[in-house]
């Protein structure tokens, strides 16, 4: 099988206001890509640009407003409420400290993940609970009577992962995961995602705005701006980026800067626009290459090989 999971032109379309006055709002836009076993595939952008809402919707905490989701090659409307999916997609977020209720101790989740899905009777509930821990860096020991606040973030990060672990998924979606875990143990929870597809074949979604721990980990990677997927293609992308957004994107994060000039090249990626043209390319009033054409008409997806850009300068 070369394809896990195929996500086929989605689109989520939020709707506010009442029927005076209605906004709409675009958080996904017909966004295609497919993730294949054994590899991390990266979302990446900056915060707002539809990465999670793309995770919540394959997860199923969302419904599509259009677009296909499958998954070993089914669609999974309807199925993502079911035992089978909840043991083959799992997912980790962004702060560990509210994945586990504070006042529950952290072993009380995998005993009641292991008995509602039947994974191990009574006498083999530890040892496999443990095994689980260990393929982290953890042991069943090292939780035992803890509550969630009694472990550093980077414990708990891996106590949620290893929790995703007990059904042995073929997906896990990680939200942002290092996030809010320290500086000085990021590098060990994005290793430790690599092993594990590594070692056990796992496929991560990995989702990010954080385009080193990308390059890092990933096998490809997808840049999303304003809920379209802008460029993709291998991790080598991030070392030769196509799209003038990536590029913009690597240069903020990147190139070492005296402080207000560093500011003053942020303010030129992430300021809040105040309109973009509907009809033409989202990035051209940020875009320093935008020509007349991108006003007037959006690019379309150009191939190369592996790799997508969706830019008028490639046509
Ligand atoms: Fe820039 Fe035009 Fe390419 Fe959009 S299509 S990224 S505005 S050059």
């Amino acid at each position: 099988m070369s394809v896990l999971l195929e996500v086929d032109r989605l689109t989520k379309v939020y709707s506010l206001g009442n029927f005076l006055s209605r906004l709409k709002i675009v958080a996904v836009d017909n966004v295609s890509f497919s993730v294949k076993p054994a590899e991390v595939f990266t979302l990446a952008g900056e915060s707002g640009c539809g990465k999670t809402t793309t995770a919540r919707l394959i997860l199923g905490f969302e419904y599509p407003t259009s677009g296909v989701i499958r998954y070993r090659g089914k669609e999974v409307e309807g199925l993502q409420g079911k035992k089978w999916w909840f043991k083959e997609v799992q997912a980790v977020f962004q702060n560990p400290f509210e994945t586990f209720n504070p006042l529950k101790k952290v072993e009380s989740y995998f005993f009641a993940t292991v008995y509602n899905y039947d994974l191990a009777d009574s006498k083999r509930a530890e040892r496999f609970i443990d095994e689980k821990l260990q393929a982290v860096g953890l042991s069943l020991q090292e939780i035992w009577g803890k509550r969630p606040g009694e472990l550093s973030g980077g414990q708990l990060q891996r106590a949620s992962i290893a929790r995703a672990l007990l059904t042995n998924p073929s997906l896990l979606i990680a939200d942002e995961p290092v996030s809010m875990v320290d500086a000085s143990l990021r590098m060990s929870i994005v290793n430790l995602l690599r092993k594990l597809c590594d070692t056990f074949g796992l496929s991560v979604i990995y989702i990010t705005h954080d385009l080193a721990t990308a390059y890092y980990i990933s096998n490809r990677v997808a840049i999303m701006f304003r809920g379209t997927v802008v460029e993709m293609g291998p991790a080598e992308i991030l070392v030769h980026p196509k799209h003038p957004y990536t590029k913009l994107l690597l240069q903020s994060i990147l190139m070492p800067k005296p402080k207000e000039e560093k500011e003053e090249k942020r303010v030129s990626v992430f300021e809040e626009e105040e309109e973009y043209l509907q009809k033409g390319c989202k990035f051209v009033l940020r875009c320093p290459e935008a020509m007349e054409v991108c006003e007037r008409e959006a690019p379309c997806d150009l191939f190369e090989g592996e790799t997508m850009v969706k830019c008028h300068l490639y046509r």
